[in-house]
C-alpha cells in the first residue's frame, strides 16, 4: 500500500512538474503578444450590418485614378489620436529594440516603400496612429515591429481583418507572405493573433477613424525588435524589408 502511495505522489509531482515546464515555455509566446497587445481593440460586433454612412457597397464603385497605396506607420504620432480611441493614446506606445522605438522602425520602412511605389505611379499615402475617417485606397497596410523578453524569438507575420468585406484580403496576405520573405530572408512567425485581425483601423463598424470597408488591408510585423537576426534587417537596412513590401503591393495591384 505504501508502495502504491509512492508511486501516487511521484505521479503527481512528475504531471504538475512537465505542466509548469510547458507553461513556462508558452510564456514567451503569450509575452510577446502582450507587449503590443495595447495597439489593437477586438471586434465584439461582427454580425452587425454595415453603417449606413457607408451607402449601399453593393453599388459601390471604385474612385476613378491611379492606384492608391495608404502605409500606416505603427504608434507614430499616437498622442494625437482621437477620443474614441483613448486607450490607445494612453497606453499603446509599441515596441523597442535595438536602441529604438518601434514608430522609428516603422516610419523608416514606409518612407523607403513610399519611394520604390512612386516610382512605379503609385500614389502613396503615409499614416500616422490616427486613420483618416472612412480611409480608402486600394491597398492599406499597417506597418509594425513585435518585441519579445526572449532575444531569440524572431520571424515575422502578416494578417487579415477579421471581417474583410473586400474578399482580397487573404491575397493580398499571401502576397506579403511570399515578397517579403524572399526579400528579407527573414522566417515567417505562425503566431498570428485574433488581436492583429482585430487591429483597430480595420474595425469602421466602431470607429469613425479606420479603413472603409472596401479598402483590402493587412496589417505586417516586420520583425521582432528584440532579436539581433530581424534587427540586420529592420533596423540596419530598412531599405531590404520595404523592398519586400513594395513588390508585394505591385504584385497585387498587376502594377
Ligand atoms: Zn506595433
Amino acid at each position: 500500500m505504501r508502495a502504491f502511495f509512492g508511486i501516487v505522489v511521484v505521479l503527481i509531482v512528475g504531471v504538475a512538474v512537465v505542466s509548469y515546464t510547458a507553461a513556462h515555455r508558452s510564456g514567451s509566446i503569450s509575452e510577446s503578444v502582450s507587449t503590443t497587445e495595447v495597439e489593437f481593440e477586438l471586434f465584439d460586433d461582427i454580425n452587425v450590418a454595415v453603417p449606413s454612412r457607408f451607402g449601399d457597397l453593393e453599388t459601390w464603385r471604385r474612385p476613378v485614378g491611379p492606384p492608391r497605396v495608404g502605409l500606416q506607420v505603427g504608434h507614430w504620432k499616437r498622442e494625437e489620436l482621437p477620443d474614441e480611441l483613448k486607450r490607445l493614446r494612453e497606453r499603446g506606445g509599441g515596441a523597442s529594440g535595438g536602441g529604438k522605438a518601434e514608430w522609428e522602425i516603422n516610419l523608416a520602412i514606409a518612407e523607403e516603400t513610399k519611394e520604390f511605389l512612386e516610382a512605379k505611379g503609385v500614389i502613396v499615402d503615409i499614416l500616422p496612429s490616427t486613420i483618416p475617417p472612412a480611409y480608402w485606397a486600394d491597398v492599406f497596410i499597417a506597418i509594425h515591429a513585435d518585441g519579445n523578453v526572449n532575444s531569440e524569438v524572431s520571424g515575422f507575420k502578416v494578417a487579415a481583418p477579421h471581417r474583410d468585406l473586400t474578399g482580397r484580403a487573404g491575397s493580398l496576405v499571401d502576397t506579403l507572405e511570399a515578397e517579403y520573405a524572399r526579400s528579407t530572408g527573414l522566417r515567417l512567425d505562425f503566431n498570428v493573433t485574433r488581436n492583429m485581425r482585430g487591429y483597430y483601423a480595420f474595425n469602421w463598424r466602431r470607429y469613425e477613424h479606420a479603413v472603409h470597408p472596401m479598402t483590402v488591408a493587412a496589417i505586417l510585423e516586420t520583425g521582432f525588435l528584440t532579436s539581433p537576426v530581424d534587427q540586420r534587417v529592420i533596423v540596419a537596412q530598412p531599405r531590404i524589408a520595404a523592398r519586400g513590401i513594395a513588390d508585394a503591393v505591385l504584385k497585387f495591384l498587376d502594377v
